[in-house]
């Protein structure tokens, strides 16, 4: 059987480690250059592959493709495969094939990352074997062929459940859905969501589906479609069913004939989003049969997120804050949402069809100015400018420049920028390092 994978990165290197493994024939095709840990270990493995390019003779050979979820499935090559009746699927299609552990599956628009290191942290803090996988952590598939967990948890996007088909989650959250990614979807919000939706293909009466209540798009779809599994979900409101809520300052979540409680405040991550995806955690975490006391441990020991609202540093009384991985409208408000001082707020960069107005009333209430930056300014400038305070900088050495002409002590400075990275920066990474480095060089005076 020739197995052929396109797309050399985190995904396709462990897919080629698992298809060997099962006596594939494996050949990996990237069109870019790997990176040299990739190439070392496609050679250490002894799998066939070629960089640069796509060699459809090799290709087109194919019994059974597995596609990165950075390459959309109406390239022309991808259309074609189909066509000849190739099967096209995705890493953790091809690793759920072969493997008998339950998955603890999550998606949604915003607080993936976030709910996933969660939950596996208050998992493995309590001492069950549980593995990191999909967009963080190692590649599931190479985890399948090294046999190490019977549990794991598996941050799923769009682009990869749009590869999944037979793939079944035991739990399976959808955080909430806003718009995103559009361009992948036909700029029809309706494809974007139907495939989130797709989480809960194969799921059975004795799964459960946790989703965000309290998001339009998720409860609309759920009318719709048909939900096999289980559900429960969670809200910023008070509660009285099955699932979570809040009273006052504690996270109440019920499930089956358990019940747990704790404040929001013994939770080490802030706002209100990040009590959405705690809920979600914690949802997730009883049903796998985890102690109460055993949740509450991992929910106050979880460790900052970086470039997810980070603090960085305090320098002459105000606080820099990194949330550099806010890439769209949605997570800029609950940035902004979870400030209580007066914020400097850094936001710009590559725009996404981005509709701005949704901000316009946290902006009022929260930020004294507004530093543009980006390279192209226009937009943001026209939407705020009559909002609040606006300031165009194009570097990262101007916005600071800006922030710190603005900011005294007791206030914020915040990065989250509404907007991709690539005008200035990399990625988002880069662009949350480079603003890290440059306040940890204000020196105090
Ligand atoms: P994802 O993996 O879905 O991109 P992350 O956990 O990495 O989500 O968080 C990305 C950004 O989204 C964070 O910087 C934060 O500001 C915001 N965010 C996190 N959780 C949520 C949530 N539940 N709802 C809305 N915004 C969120």
């Amino acid at each position: 059987m020739n197995l052929v994978i396109l797309g050399g990165g985190e995904s396709g290197v462990g897919a080629a480690i698992l298809g060997k493994k099962l006596g594939y024939e494996v050949f990996l095709s990237d069109k870019g250059k790997l990176l040299e840990s990739y190439r070392a270990s496609l050679l250490e493995q002894g799998v066939e592959f070629e960089e640069g390019q796509h060699t459809p003779e090799r290709i087109f050979k194919a019994d059974l493709i597995i596609k990165s979820p950075g390459i959309p499935d109406t390239l022309p090559m991808i259309r074609e495969l189909r066509q000849q009746g190739i099967e096209v699927i995705s890493e953790i299609e091809f690793a759920g094939r072969h493997s008998a552990a339950r998955h603890v599956c999550i998606t949604g628009s915003n607080g993936k990352t976030t709910t996933t290191l969660l939950t596996h942290h208050i998992l493995t803090r309590a001492g069950v074997d549980a593995g990191l996988a999909g967009n963080v952590g190692k590649s599931l598939a190479a985890q399948v062929a090294g046999g190490e967990h019977e549990l794991y948890v598996i941050e799923l996007s769009s682009f990869q459940l749009d590869g999944m088909f037979d793939f079944r989650a035991d739990v399976a959250v959808i955080t909430n859905i806003t718009p995103d990614h559009l361009d992948r979807y036909d700029h029809r919000f309706e494809n974007y969501i139907n495939s989130k939706f797709r989480i809960l293909n194969n799921m059975r009466p004795e799964d459960l589906f946790i989703y965000g209540m309290d998001s339009e798009a998720v409860c609309k779809t759920m009318q719709m479609v048909q939900v096999v599994p289980e559900s429960v979900g969670f809200t910023w409101d008070e509660h009285s069913g099955m699932g979570a809520g809040m009273e006052g300052d504690v996270i109440v979540v019920r499930l089956g004939k358990k019940e747990f409680r704790i404040n929001k405040q013994e939770v080490s991550i802030k706002g209100r989003h990040n009590i959405y995806n705690a809920m979600a955690a914690i949802l997730a975490c009883m049903r796998l049969g985890l102690p109460n006391e055993a949740i509450a441990e991992g929910l106050r020991t979880f460790p900052q997120v970086e470039h997810r609202l980070e603090t960085v540093a305090v320098r002459n009384g105000v606080t820099y804050i990194n949330d550099s991985k806010a890439t769209n409208v949605d997570s800029a408000w609950y940035a902004l949402d979870s400030m209580t001082a007066p914020v400097v707020w850094i936001a710009g960069g590559t725009d996404k069809g981005n509709d701005y107005s949704v901000l316009f009333d946290l902006v009022r209430q929260k930020v004294k100015v507004l530093v543009c930056m980006g390279i192209d300014n226009r937009k943001l400038i026209e939407n705020f400018g009559s909002v609040c305070e606006v300031v165009d900088t194009h570097s990262l050495a101007d916005a600071m420049v800006a922030a710190r002409r603005y900011a005294i002590t007791g206030d914020v400075v915040l990065l989250s920028p509404c907007c991709a990275s690539f005008d200035l920066f990399k990625n988002y990474e880069n662009r949350g390092e480079l603003f890290k480095a440059a306040v940890l060089d204000i020196s105090e005076s």
